[in-house]
């Protein structure tokens, strides 16, 4: 049994001990430790000495495979769910991790969904078995249990209502179609949604733009509350700033796009591809829809 020093200091061996530290520290001669097994001890375990490096290799690659955890299983059947209800396919796992890598998503939103499918995030049941911080597992906005799912469509306080609003407004600008109902499904998985004309060709600049506007909308709504509850005490965001800073993401979206248009980055496949959001430019103003806060 080991025991800490500070509960044995004042122990004459342990003084003792510590008297001779600095003089064994000084020497020049290595001391010799001596590391045999005494007889009658015996090992259970692996020799590393008699074992194959690839024996070995597989037995630390066995260990550190953990089972799926319930909480991913279940994201992804809510994707499944989804996308089969939308198209009448439901995407592989395997589909649906190589979606959250989509090229369209910034990696900083690529690391929040790949923690949003494991139910990886610091929220709500995180902190039920952590004494001191069991207040952190309801939402400090309204009361109810905290999750991600209430976080980003159901909290009445954190502006996520106005967001999906102004999304669904733009959707509805550019593909004369309503935004389907936000849900964790539709979130989660919006790189694997595919729009299509009637000649079964997929509407690439319209996809980009759905996977952006999904995509970036949440992670706003995200970094408003983080922004709430670690910066400023609770304090829910007010309309105004809710709506101005929807606006300003998506025109800086845009301008990083137009910025992608330039001679440089120019080829055909990136034009067609970014056409659909660059002609969304007239339709987002800031200061035309402050006016209507
Ligand atoms: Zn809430």
């Amino acid at each position: 049994m080991f025991v800490t020093v500070r509960d044995t200091v004042d122990r004459p061996s342990c003084k003792a001990t510590t008297a001779l530290a600095p003089t064994a520290a000084a020497e020049n001669i290595a001391v010799k430790i001596n590391l045999s097994i005494p007889a009658g001890v015996k090992i259970r375990r692996a020799k590393l000495s008699k074992m194959a490096q690839v024996k070995a290799y597989h037995k630390i690659r066995s260990l550190k495979e953990t089972p799926t955890r319930k909480t991913t299983e279940s994201t992804i059947a809510l994707i499944q769910d989804f996308e089969k209800a939308c198209t009448g396919h439901a995407p592989t796992p395997e589909r649906i991790w190589e979606s959250v890598r989509h090229k369209d998503i910034t990696r900083q939103i690529k690391s929040w969904l790949w923690k949003s499918l494991h139910g990886a995030h610091r929220i709500g049941h995180y902190w039920t078995h952590i004494p001191g911080f069991e207040e952190r597992t309801v939402c400090r906005h309204c009361g109810e249990p905290e999750s991600l799912q209430h976080i980003l469509i159901e909290c009445p306080n954190l502006g996520q209502a106005r967001i999906w609003g102004l999304a669904n407004e733009l959707w509805r600008g550019k593909s004369g179609s309503p935004l389907p109902t936000p849900s964790m499904g539709m979130i989660l998985g919006s790189a694997l949604t595919i729009f299509e004309n009637e000649s079964r060709m997929k509407l690439s600049g319209l996809n980009r733009l759905y996977q952006i506007l999904i995509s970036e909308s949440a992670f706003l709504i995200w970094k408003l509350r983080n922004e709430s509850v670690i910066m400023k005490d609770g304090a829910a965001p007010s309309v105004h700033e809710v709506h101005n800073r929807w606006v300003s993401l998506m025109n800086e979206r845009l301008k990083i796009d137009q910025f992608m248009l330039m001679p440089a980055f120019q080829t055909n496949l990136i034009v067609w591809h970014l056409s659909g959001i660059t002609m969304l430019l007239p339709l987002i103003d800031v200061h035309s829809v402050t006016d209507h806060c």
